[in-house]
């Protein structure tokens, strides 16, 4: 190097653009201030170099520097500053958190990623007093490490005893800290393989809610080690690392790490053009497992998803959920693991949760930390895909908050003097299993999962995958999977790579279309003649399901790179819709479709039947006590319950305790 270093910075600071920056500092009154490091490099290779390789020296440099040109610019602001801290802008290459290891230890870094949890702000001794219980006297000692260091011997020539001290908070200088946590983007995590995640440390007033949980960002810092405390004093070999920030650098959500090159682009739009590419689409998706073509088709719809709207007084989703309900035996989590895989952002998580956040988020006590605000599944999916396999089993306090994140698309939190709104703009990709193990075809869907209707009645679509023996379709499937084996695999290729798939989803949803005046009108149809199918009070399709119909078709003129939704793109979001509702809205009885399903949980007319069932009980009792379980089946069915449907019905008042029986062959009203 040819200059003394701090000359070298102050040559850099000289310029222009940082006397301004040095000038905003006194006009806002901050403490840190921001050097670009493309200006050192470009200044001398040497320095930069320096910089990265002797990071605490040569930021102390560029710092005495900055102050030497602030005395300079701001004779009068420089003399109340105490200290200056000089902050990096990012570095030209970024190191994989997976790869932080013992060499870059008290080494500058790069790392990106996305911020899984965070403590309150808490303040830092810097300078701790310490009073001699003898003379009185107060002790300074500036502080570094882990643990408060007490003075070697009291300050006071006169005393110089060795101890004892006490700590005088009020008489200490701190700094705000804030303990970090990030983990490698869900995008760049090698299949298969667990999330790397590191602990960040970051100092100083000007870095307060610079990030928070669910925030991608890079980091620029100092790879340092710390080691936890042994009893006795011992300190153990192999030390912890963090990283000791210096700068936060906030990245926008989009999944952009997926770089499309040309002849990339050239052949998505290529692909688009082609008038069977829905089909093509589905055909991609988990091509080696056999039909369910409706099913792949809305993993399709959620992968596009549909258009965000900010009103004035309410955002609604574009993001589509899709509910997959099924016997345990059939493909569901071969589906969600492969939706995940071509999702330009994918999360698969279980309900029963894979970290302590779970879902949504959570406010844990940690005894080194605290209190620790940690993002779930949803947060981290934010901006892409969460699928979540066994939503069931999710946990209590999911159960509350996935309503607001799945509806409004942010979890808020506020528990243990955390108050935080984190983003979840997510599409659910969800299955469950049957509550008896099976799914039971004589039971309504909300009698066959272990989830309340309020979150059913989230979702877009809801479908049901049965496992009944069906000899034709067996026959399919058998030389499905044989042929896949003889062939060692080559019948499954998709039209459509994984990787190129995945390119065309992202490319696809930077489209925002607008449904034509045709698609509106056979949305607008189909919802008058659904609605007039229910007059008399069963509610068959409500305002939710319209906006699922609106999604569904703006994301099927996506996938088709269209910048306009269609009539026959309204057409294809009707069919799925009906196939859903199909599948869990009819009322079996009636064969008509019953959104009250969803809602309620029970179909209008079981709703009828029970009510019925429960009169007769009622009458009965009322002159003996008691209903004779034979006398109340004929007066039911004589009064139009549906002979086969009694007893049914009977058990399913019992269980929900609404009658019971108080000795057999007697029921009677709780
Ligand atoms: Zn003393």
């Amino acid at each position: 190097m040819q200059v003394d270093p701090q000359q070298a910075f102050e040559d850099i600071l000289s310029s222009q653009k940082y006397s301004e920056r040095l000038s905003l500092m006194a006009i806002k009154g901050l403490e840190a201030f921001t050097l670009d490091f493309e200006d050192v490099l470009a200044y001398d290779v040497e320095l930069a170099h320096g910089l990265v390789e002797n990071p605490d020296e040569f930021l102390r440099h560029a710092s005495n520097a900055a102050m030497r040109r602030l005395s300079m610019v701001e004779a009068e602001y420089a003399a109340q500053v105490k200290g200056l801290t000089v902050r990096l802008s990012q570095l030209p290459e970024g190191t994989p958190i997976r790869d932080i290891g013992a060499k870059h230890v008290g080494k500058l870094v790069m790392v990106e990623g996305i911020v899984v949890r965070s403590t309150p702000v808490q303040p830092l001794v810097v300078v701790a007093a310490f009073r001699c219980r003898a003379c009185t006297d107060v002790t300074r000692v500036p502080q570094e490490g882990e643990f408060l260091r007490q003075p070697y011997r009291c300050q006071n020539p006169d005393c110089g005893r060795t101890g004892p001290f006490d700590f005088v908070e009020n008489e200490s200088e701190y700094v705000d800290c804030q303990s970090l946590r990030i983990q490698e983007l869900p995008e760049e995590i090698p299949p298969g393989q667990i999330p790397t995640s590191l602990d960040l440390r970051a100092v100083g007033s000007d870095l307060r809610g610079a990030a928070r949980p669910g925030d991608h960002v890079r980091v620029v810092g100092i790879v340092r080690t710390s080691s936890t405390v042994m009893p006795k004093g011992g300190r153990p070999r192999t030390l912890k690392i963090h990283i000791d920030v210096n700068n936060i650098i906030p990245v926008s959500r989009e999944p952009e790490s997926l770089s499309i090159s040309p002849e990339e682009e050239a052949k998505i739009k290529e692909l688009a053009k082609d008038p069977c590419i829905h089909r093509k689409l589905v055909q991609s998706i988990a091509p080696s497992m056999y039909g369910n073509e409706h099913i792949r088709e809305a993993c399709m719809y959620l992968l596009f998803g549909g258009v965000p709207k900010r009103l004035p007084d309410i955002n609604v989703r574009g993001d589509i959920h899709v509910l997959l309900v099924g016997d345990p035996s059939t493909f569901k989590s071969q589906l969600l693991r492969y939706v995940v895989s071509v999702a330009p952002r994918g999360v698969y998580t279980s309900g029963r949760g894979t970290t302590a956040a779970g879902l949504t988020a959570s406010v844990m006590r940690t005894e080194r930390e605290g209190v620790t605000l940690e993002a779930g599944a949803m947060v981290l999916a934010d901006r892409g895909i969460v699928a979540i396999d066994e939503i069931d089993k999710m946990k209590p306090e999911d159960r509350v908050a996935i309503h607001t994140a799945m509806e409004q698309q942010v979890v808020p939190v506020a528990k243990g003097g955390i108050v935080a709104t984190l983003n979840a703009r997510t599409a659910v990709l969800a299955a469950a299993n049957p509550q008896f193990g099976r799914y039971v075809e004589q039971r309504t869907v909300v009698e066959n999962i272990d989830l309340p209707p309020t979150i059913l009645s989230r979702f877009d679509l809801i479908f049901i995958l049965r496992d009944v023996p069906d000899r034709e379709a067996d026959a399919k499937i058998s030389r499905h999977v044989l042929s896949l084996h003889r062939t060692r695999g080559a019948s499954a290729q998709p039209p459509i790579d994984q990787e190129l798939l995945r390119k065309y989803v992202a490319y696809a949803r930077n489209i925002n279309p607008v449904l034509t005046p045709e698609a509106e009108e056979r949305l607008h149809e189909f919802y008058l003649r659904m609605r007039e199918a229910s007059k008399d009070g069963s509610m068959a399709i409500t305002l939710r399901q319209l906006e699922s119909l609106i999604r569904i078709a703006e994301a099927r003129a996506r996938a088709a790179l269209r910048a306009e939704v269609t009539a026959e793109d309204a057409e294809a979001a009707i069919l799925i819709m009906q196939r859903s509702l199909q599948d869990v809205g009819i009322d079996t009885s009636t064969m008509r479709t019953d959104v009250d399903i969803i809602m309620t949980g029970k179909p209008k007319s079981v709703r009828e039947a029970l009510q019925v069932i429960l009169d007769v009980i009622l009458e009965l009792q009322r002159e003996t006590g008691v209903a004779e379980a034979v006398l109340v089946k004929s007066e039911a069915v004589r009064r139009g319950v549906p002979a086969e449907d009694v007893d049914r019905l009977i058990a399913q008042l019992k269980r929900e305790g609404t009658i019971f029986e108080p000795r057999p062959g007697l029921l009677k009203k709780t």
